[in-house]
């Protein structure tokens, strides 16, 4: 069998580190049913209070007493005032912002947003001339683009923080909860964001594979996450926001967020693939990711977002099917010109490449193009 998904959701077999019960039914389902318990509520305020309460002490002579890691999204504009107006904390913004080539006009927007939500905000902006250099090498080498990047956003919350002698951090969601990647879960502690380092795409936090005649270690020095050494001696910790609060989704966080000033994308579905029009909107390079990773593993942002809409019964699982099936592959050809123009490749070249990484147990070729052997939603 190549490809199985879940009974519940559209969870595939092919995720990275994805696990099912022996009913077939997917972490990422079995943790909302858990995590949405009566009683798991009373325990989650209790905690939630135990880590404010904490927090608080620790910072009481500080400016900030925690930190957020934010993209200026729908997630990061929910999670600050979140933070700050229901959990009254002192949160400083950690951004570490896109390159000018890359970042989009919306996603600047929104970072200008949360400043005018009256938000500090604390940039790390890498030099544009390495991360393309890391881009490039993360590209060619596992044919996803984003490896390098994320290391660098992910790395910057930890690391500013232990500079700035905070102990206590905020992220958005778990992957595990919301899309069923296991790789950094903290067992009975699903709060905790210790150990992101673990996550498939960030390959231990540690891009030695990076290093190069061109690209030096002083270059990269941003885009190594701390050891847990190094957490345990600053007494850092990470939690998830998404854990804690009520309704966490994409749609909820996006809509939330619209209201408090949110630029969304104003591009139909059929011209995006994004059926809300806010994800992802600090930049567009990342559409093409999502259409490789379809291409390795036969699943991409839509499947994510519907999963996320049938555990909160918004849709049927049927229902979601029909969507996936519509929409889970598509890139809007100008992100993928725009890449390649960044990058100083020709189309073709890009295409050669990416053709290279097809999984060839679940696409063939077909005049020129991938055609799917499998139907979304069937065990084959
Ligand atoms: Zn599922």
């Amino acid at each position: 069998m190549f490809i199985k998904y879940c009974k519940s959701c559209l969870q595939p077999s092919t995720r990275p580190n994805a696990v099912f019960d022996k009913n077939q039914i997917c972490y990422a389902c079995n943790s909302f049913v858990r995590e949405t318990n009566k009683n798991i509520e009373i325990d989650k305020k209790f905690i939630l209070k135990k880590i404010v309460k904490q927090i608080e002490m620790d910072g009481k002579n500080s400016p900030y007493n925690c930190s957020i890691g934010v993209s200026g999204g729908k997630d990061s504009t929910r999670q600050s005032i979140y933070v700050r107006d229901h959990l009254k904390l002192k949160p400083i913004l950690i951004c570490c912002s896109y390159p000018p080539e890359q970042i989009s006009e919306i996603g600047a927007a929104n970072i200008e947003n949360l400043n005018e939500l009256g938000f500090d905000i604390l940039y790390l902006s890498p030099s544009p001339i390495t991360w393309k250099k890391t881009l490039k090498k993360s590209f060619f080498k596992y044919g996803n683009l984003a490896i390098a990047s994320e290391l660098a956003l992910y790395s910057s919350l930890p690391k500013i923080s232990m500079n700035l002698g905070i102990k206590h951090a905020f992220l958005g969601e778990n992957p595990a909860s919301t899309t069923g990647e296991t790789g950094s879960i903290i067992k009975n502690k699903m709060y905790l964001a210790n150990k992101t380092r673990n996550m498939n795409t960030l390959k231990g936090g540690r891009p030695d594979w990076l290093l190069d005649k061109d690209i030096k270690r002083e270059k990269i020095i941003p885009y190594y996450y701390p050891l847990e050494k190094e957490f345990l001696k600053k007494n850092l910790n990470i939690y998830y926001l998404g854990f804690f609060m009520n309704q966490w989704s994409r749609l909820y966080n996006g809509t939330f967020s619209a209201a408090h000033g949110l630029n969304l994308r104003e591009k139909s579905p059929s011209k995006w693939g994004d059926l809300i029009n806010c994800n992802a909107l600090d930049e567009n390079f990342m559409s093409i990711n999502q259409m490789i990773k379809y291409f390795k593993f036969g699943f991409g942002k839509v499947t994510d977002f519907v999963n996320e809409e049938i555990r909160h019964e918004r849709i049927t699982r049927k229902e979601a099917v029909l969507i996936v099936e519509k929409f889970d592959y598509f890139v809007p050809k100008k992100n993928i010109l725009e890449f390649c123009k960044y990058l100083n490749i020709t189309e073709s070249k890009f295409w050669k490449h990416v053709d290279k990484f097809v999984n060839k147990k679940l696409f063939y070729k077909s005049k020129g193009e991938w055609k799917k052997k499998f139907s979304v939603g069937y065990d084959s």
